[in-house]
C-alpha cells in the first residue's frame, strides 16, 4: 500500500511541478542579516542601522497591508523593544505579529555558529530568546534561518526538531556538494541528525545564491535590489541619503527590474522539485531605510504581477512559514539525510573554512568558562531558593546576575563571536561583556556561601578572600555542579611552601603541594575531594613556612620535589630511546626518552598494552600576501605546505607525587634560547582506589605571543593503525567519522574539523582520546596521528581583510588544557562522555577567609564528623543534568489562558516566576555504544529530586520550554523511508507519575514544580 501511495505522490507532484499552465510561485521574503557583532560592536551597530531596521519595518508594515518581515536575531530585537521602541511601535509590533506579517524566525538571541559551539550553549540561547518571545508575544517560532554559520552541524537539525520546528533552512555547505545537490534537485530533504535519536526535520538547503538577492545588475549602477544603498558608520546620514542607493523602479528601470528578478527567479525553481521559489529579499545590514526600499519593492512586484501570465512568474510577499507551508502542501516524498553533517565548509577549492575552528582561542576558552559558571550558579541558586525562599539572596538581584551571563553566553554563540571571525574591537567586547557577567554571577555565588541562610547545614559568617594569601588558615568551599559524585583534584594557588588539608569532618585530605608550574614565588596545591551530586564541601587549609618536622603533624600533604632534566636538542637525535624514564600509574607507565626528553611510549596496564607515541609542538607558516598564493585567516586554513617542526631543543622537569606525579616539558625554538615558546605540563593522577579519574592524563600547554604568521599544532605520533580516519564531536552531543579524503587541491586543509569537547584515534585494539575545555581544529595527517591546532597569529594584505581588521593579528598567549585517554575501545566507549563533562564542569572553589578563632573551632570540633553539608542529587551514569534552573519566564503553562493574557495585557512587564524549576536529563550514550550504558533508563523525578526539594507536579515541555509536549504537533512529512515506530520519541510522561524513561541521546525536558514549606527529610 505504502509503495503504491509513493508513486502515486511521485505522479501528482511531477505533474503539479511540470504543469503547464501553474506559473512559478515565489515567495519573496524581506530580511535583514544582522550579525551580533562580527565588524562592529552591538552598540555600534544598533546606533547606526539595526534599531532603524525595527523601526522602520514596524511603520512601513503598519502602512501597507500586504508588506512582510521576518525577524531573526533575538538580541537585536529587544535591544530595540527595551530601549527605542515607542509604545505605539510596540502597539504596531503586537498587530503585525497577531496578523502574520511580522514573523519571528529561529528566536535564539542569534544565529549561533554550529562548528565550534557546544551543545549547552546552542540550548541556552535558544531557550533565552523563545523565552522572551514567548512571554511577550504568546510566539513560538517553528522555522529555522541558518544561512550563514560556516557549515552545517547533525546536532542542529535535532535540537531544532526537539524545540518543535517544522522545517531548518541551512545555506553554507561545500561549493561542490551544493552545486551537485542543485544540479539534481536534492537541495531539500529530511535529516535525522542522530542516529540514535531518529527526530528528523524538513531541511531546505539555500541555492547558490544563498540568503541575498542579486547584486550589480547591469543597468542599474548601484545594489542591485538594494534601495537602501549601504549603512553609514558610526553615524547614519542626516539627510536618509545613504550611499550607493540604486536606481529608483521607476516607467523606464521596472522593465530592466523585472526581467532581472524573473529570470533569477526562473533559474532558481529549476533546482527544486516544487515550483515554489524562496526568494530571500535582503542581506547583511539591510531594511534600516526601509521607506525607501519598500516603496521600490511594492511597484516591481505589482508590474510582475500584472505580467504573471507572460512572465510565467508570480511574485508575493510572504513570511518563511508560508513557504514551508506551500512546500509542505505539495505532499511529495522526501529523500532522508541520515547523521552526518555538512563539515568542513569550503567555498572554493582553495578557500577551506577550517581556520576558525582554532581562531581567537581565548575568546573560546573564556566562553566555554562562562559557560560552565553559569551552570553551576543556576543550580545552586535553584536549591538556594528551595530552601530559603526568604533568605537573605535577593531574588530579583540574584535573578538580574544570573541573566546578564546568559545574555552575554548567548551572544557570544553567534556565529562571529565563538568562532573568532570578529575584528578585535569585537572580541573585546565578547569578552568584556563575559568577564563583567561573570564577576556578577561570581558575587551571587559568594552570597549564597557566605551571607546567614548560605546553603551550608549551620551558617557561618564566612567572609570572601580575594587575591593571595597571605593569613595561616584558609577555608575553601568546593562545589560539584555534576549530578554524579565523583572524586577529583583540585588546584589552587598559594603562596606558602607547605599546607595541611581537612575536610568537613575534621579527616585530613590527601594533597600534594610543590612550586608552581608557572611563577617561582607560589605554590600549587592539589587536594582530594570526594563530592556528592551538587554537592559542596568546606575544607580548611593550614599553612606552614617549614615543613612540617614531625610525620603526624604533616596530615596528608605530599611535597612533591622536581627533578631537572637538562636541555636536549633535537636536531641530530640519531641516538634516541638508549635511555627511558619511566613515570607509572595504576593505569599507565609513560617513558620518556631522555635523550629527547619527548615523551616515547604509553602503556596501558590492564591490558598490558604499549603505544608508542611521541608528543610536540609543530607549526604551519601561513602565507600573508595575497599575490602570491592563498592566504590563512581568521576563517580560513591554508597551510603553505606541511607542517614544521617549531623547536629544537626540549627541557624537562619530572615532579613524581603520591597524589600525580608531573611532566614539565619546555620547547626552545633554537637551542640556545634563554626562554622557551610552548610548554606542556602533564598530570598523571593516583587512583585511590579507583575513586579518581585515573584513566585521564591532563595537559595544559602555554603557547604565545607567536610570531607573525604562524599557526602552532600539537601532534600526537602513535603506533595506532588508524589510517588517517579519526572522529570529532559535532558540539560535544555526537561523535563524526572523518575519513581522509583526498582532494585536487588544498587536502590538508579541507581535512580538518572542530572539535568542540572530543576528537579520537583507533585501531582494532586500542583507542587515543582527547577531550577539551574549548574548541580547537583537530585533523589526522598520517595514520596513527592526532594534530589539535591550538593558536594562531596570521597577517594578510587582502584588502576586504585590511578594511575590516580581520586578519587575526592576534598576540596573546594562551593555556588551553586538554584530557588525554587510552585504552581498549570498550573501556574508552564508557569512560569518554563522562568525562568530557567531568572537564567542562570542574569543581567550583572558592576560597573564603579564616573564621575567627572560635567559628574556626566549631569548624574543627563541633561538626559532628561525617555530617555532609547538602544532600545529593545523583543520577544514573548514563544520565546527565543539563538544566536545572528558575528561568523567571512568567507564562501560563496553558497556552490559550497565555494568549489570552498576551492579548488583554496592558503589556505590563509581569514579575517574573520563581516557582518554575527547568529541569533537563539527557541519555549521553549512543545506541549500541556499550552494553549497558546505552540502555534506555528510568528514573523517578520524585525520587531523584528529592535531594532538592519535595515534587508537587511535573510537565513535559520542548526543548526550549514554550510547548507543552503532549500539545506540541510538528508537521509530519513524506519520506522515502519510515522511521522504525520503536524509536519515535515517548513525549508524554508515563504511566507512571513522575517515572520518565530516557533512550539514547535522548534530551527530555520538564517545568517542576516543588511544595513549599519545610522539606521532608
Ligand atoms: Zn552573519
Amino acid at each position: 500500500m505504502r509503495f503504491i501511495s509513493v508513486i502515486f505522490y511521485f505522479i501528482s507532484c511531477s505533474y503539479a511541478s511540470t504543469g503547464e499552465n501553474k506559473p512559478i510561485q515565489a515567495f519573496v521574503i524581506p530580511h535583514s542579516h544582522m550579525d551580533v557583532g562580527w565588524v562592529y560592536t552591538i552598540q555600534e551597530s544598533m546606533h547606526a542601522y539595526a534599531a532603524n531596521v525595527y523601526t522602520s519595518v514596524t511603520e512601513e508594515l503598519s502602512k501597507v497591508k500586504h508588506r512582510k518581515f521576518i525577524a531573526v536575531e533575538q538580541e537585536f530585537f529587544r535591544l530595540w523593544w527595551d530601549n527605542v521602541a515607542s509604545d505605539s511601535h510596540k502597539k504596531q509590533v503586537r498587530q503585525l505579529v497577531k496578523e502574520g506579517r511580522l514573523e519571528f524566525i529561529l528566536g535564539g538571541q542569534v544565529m549561533h555558529d554550529e562548528a565550534v559551539t557546544d551543545l549547552d550553549d546552542e540550548i541556552l540561547q535558544m531557550t533565552e530568546g523563545h523565552g522572551f518571545l514567548y512571554d511577550t508575544f504568546g510566539v513560538r517560532p517553528q522555522f529555522s534561518w541558518h544561512v550563514d554559520p560556516f557549515g552545517a552541524s547533525a546536532t542542529t537539525p535535532v535540537l531544532f526538531a526537539l524545540a518543535g520546528f517544522n522545517a531548518h533552512i541551512i545555506s553554507r555547505i561545500d561549493y561542490d556538494l551544493k552545486d551537485r545537490m542543485q544540479q539534481n534537485k536534492k537541495l531539500q530533504f529530511m535529516w535525522r541528525g542522530s542516529s540514535s535519536l531518529k527526530e528528523q526535520i524538513f531541511t531546505h538547503t539555500m541555492d547558490q545564491f544563498s540568503y541575498c538577492t542579486p547584486s550589480h545588475l547591469p543597468f542599474s549602477n548601484s545594489s542591485g535590489f538594494y534601495w537602501n544603498g549601504v549603512v553609514l558608520f558610526p553615524d547614519p546620514p542626516k539627510d536618509g541619503v545613504y550611499p550607493n542607493m540604486s536606481l529608483p523602479v521607476t516607467k523606464a528601470t521596472v522593465q530592466a527590474y523585472a526581467k532581472t528578478m524573473v529570470e533569477n527567479i526562473k533559474q532558481r525553481a529549476a533546482w527544486f522539485k516544487t515550483k515554489h521559489v524562496l526568494w530571500p529579499w535582503g542581506c547583511d545590514k539591510q531594511f534600516y531605510n526601509s521607506s525607501v526600499q519598500f516603496s521600490n519593492m511594492d511597484p516591481l512586484m505589482n508590474y510582475i504581477n500584472q505580467k504573471s501570465e507572460e512572465f510565467g512568474v508570480t511574485v508575493q510577499y510572504a513570511t518563511l512559514s508560508e513557504y514551508f507551508l506551500a512546500v509542505h502542501q505539495s505532499d511529495l516524498v522526501w529523500e532522508v539525510r541520515g547523521s552526518q553533517d555538512f563539515l568542513p565548509y569550503s567555498t572554493a577549492s582553495q578557500q577551506a573554512w577550517t581556520g576558525f575552528y582554532a581562531s581567537r582561542n581565548v575568546l573560546k576558552g573564556v566562553a566555554r568558562r562562562a559557560s560552565s559558571q553559569l551552570h553551576a550558579a543556576e543550580t545552586l541558586f535553584t536549591r538556594y531558593r528551595l530552601d530559603y525562599p526568604d533568605g537573605p539572596v535577593a531574588k530579583d538581584w540574584a535573578l538580574a546576575k544570573l541573566r546578564a551571563l546568559r545574555w552575554a553566553v548567548s551572544e557570544v554563540q553567534h556565529h562571529d563571536g565563538i568562532t573568532g571571525t570578529e575584528s578585535p574591537r569585537v572580541a573585546e567586547m565578547y569578552l568584556q561583556h563575559l568577564k563583567q557577567a561573570m564577576m556578577g554571577v561570581d558575587e551571587l555565588l559568594a552570597a549564597i556561601f557566605l551571607l546567614p541562610h548560605n546553603l551550608d547545614v549551620d551558617g557561618n559568617n564566612y567572609r570572601r578572600t580575594k587575591g593571595a594569601h597571605q593569613t595561616l588558615e584558609q577555608h575553601i568551599i568546593v562545589y560539584n555542579p555534576l549530578a554524579w559524585n565523583i572524586t577529583t583534584l583540585v588546584n589552587i594557588t598559594v603562596t606558602f611552601p607547605f599546607a595541611r588539608v581537612f575536610d568537613d569532618a575534621r579527616q585530613a585530605v590527601p594533597a600534594q603541594i610543590q612550586k608552581s608550574a608557572l611563577s617561582n614565588r607560589t605554590y600549587d596545591l592539589f587536594i582530594l575531594v570526594e563530592l556528592g551530586g551538587l554537592q559542596h564541601r568546606k575544607y580548611l587549609i593550614k599553612f606552614s613556612d617549614k615543613p612540617c618536622s614531625k610525620r603526624s603533624k604533616c596530615g596528608d600533604t605530599f611535597e612533591a620535589k622536581g627533578v631537572p632534566f637538562e636541555r636536549r636538542s633535537v636536531r641530530n637525535r640519531k641516538k634516541t630511546a638508549r635511555r627511558l624514564l619511566p613515570v607509572l600509574s595504576e593505569t599507565y607507565k609513560l617513558m620518556f626518552d631522555q635523550d629527547t626528553n619527548l615523551l616515547h611510549s604509553i602503556t596501558y596496564l590492564q591490558d598490558k598494552k604499549r603505544i608508542r607515541m611521541t608528543q610536540d609542538f609543530w607549526e604551519y607558516h601561513a602565507n600573508g600576501d595575497v599575490q602570491t598564493g592563498p592566504i590563512s585567516d581568521n576563517y580560513m586554513f591554508s597551510a603553505n605546505g606541511s607542517a614544521v617542526r617549531a623547536y629544537e631543543a626540549v627541557q624537562m622537569e619530572i615532579i613524581p607525587g603520591i597524589v600525580m606525579s608531573e611532566i614539565r616539558q619546555y620547547f626552545f625554538r633554537n637551542e640556545s634560547d634563554d626562554d622557551y615558546a610552548f610548554s606542556v605540563v602533564t598530570r598523571v593522577p593516583r587512583c585511590f582506589g579507583g575513586k579518581v579519574g585515573c584513566h585521564r592524563l591532563e595537559q595544559t600547554y602555554s603557547l604565545g605571543p607567536l610570531p607573525i604568521n604562524t599557526e602552532v599544532i600539537f601532534r600526537t605520533s602513535s603506533s595506532l593503525k588508524s589510517e588517517r580516519s579519526l572522529y570529532t564531536d559535532d558540539n560535544g552531543y555526537q561523535m563524526m567519522k572523518r575519513t581522509h579524503t583526498e582532494f585536487t587541491n588544498n587536502t590538508l586543509a579541507r581535512n580538518y574539523f572542530p572539535m568542540v569537547r572530543t576528537a579520537y584515534i583507533e585501531d582494532e585494539l586500542s583507542r587515543l582520546v582527547l577531550l577539551s575545555e574549548r574548541a580547537h581544529g583537530v585533523s589526522s595527517q598520517t595514520s596513527g596521528q592526532l594534530e589539535v591546532m591550538l593558536h594562531r597569529r596570521l597577517w594578510n594584505n587582502l584588502p576586504w581583510n585590511l578594511g575590516y581588521n580581520l586578519t587575526l593579528n592576534d598576540s596573546s598567549v594562551v593555556r588551553p588544557t586538554l584530557w588525554m585517554m587510552l585504552g581498549s575501545k570498550g573501556l574508552t566507549s564508557k569512560l569518554y562522555q563522562r568525562a568530557a563533562l567531568e572537564l567542562q564542569h570542574t569543581p567550583v572553589v572558592m576560597v573564603i577567609d579564616q573564621p575567627c578563632e572560635e567559628e574556626e573551632k566549631g569548624f574543627l570540633e563541633k561538626e559532628p564528623r561525617g555530617s555532609s553539608p547538602s544532600r545529593v542529587l545523583v543520577l544514573p551514569p548514563n544520565l546527565h543534568l543539563l538544566s536545572l534552573s528558575i528561568p523567571g519566564w512568567n507564562y501560563s503553562s496553558h497556552h490559550d489562558v497565555h494568549l489570552g493574557r498576551v492579548h488583554s495585557d496592558k503589556h505590563r512587564q509581569p514579575e517574573p516566576n520563581y516557582d518554575r524549576v527547568l529541569l533537563r536529563i539527557m541519555h549521553i550514550f549512543e545506541e549500541g555504544e556499550d552494553p549497558e550504558l546505552s540502555k534506555p533508563v528510568t528514573i523517578h523525578l520524585k525520587d531523584v529530586l528529592q535531594a532538592v526539594g519535595e515534587v508537587s507536579a511535573v510537565e513535559e515541555r520542548s526543548l526550549t520550554g514554550t510547548w507543552d509536549v503532549a500539545s506540541m504537533q510538528r508537521w509530519t512529512w513524506k519520506t522515502t523511508e519510515d522511521v522504525s515506530s520503536r524509536n519515535v520519541r515517548s513525549s508524554r510522561i508515563e504511566k507512571e507519575p513522575f517515572s520518565v524513561t530516557i533512550s539514547p541521546k535522548q534530551i527530555r525536558t520538564f517545568f517542576v514544580y516543588f511544595k513549599s514549606g519545610p522539606r521532608l527529610p
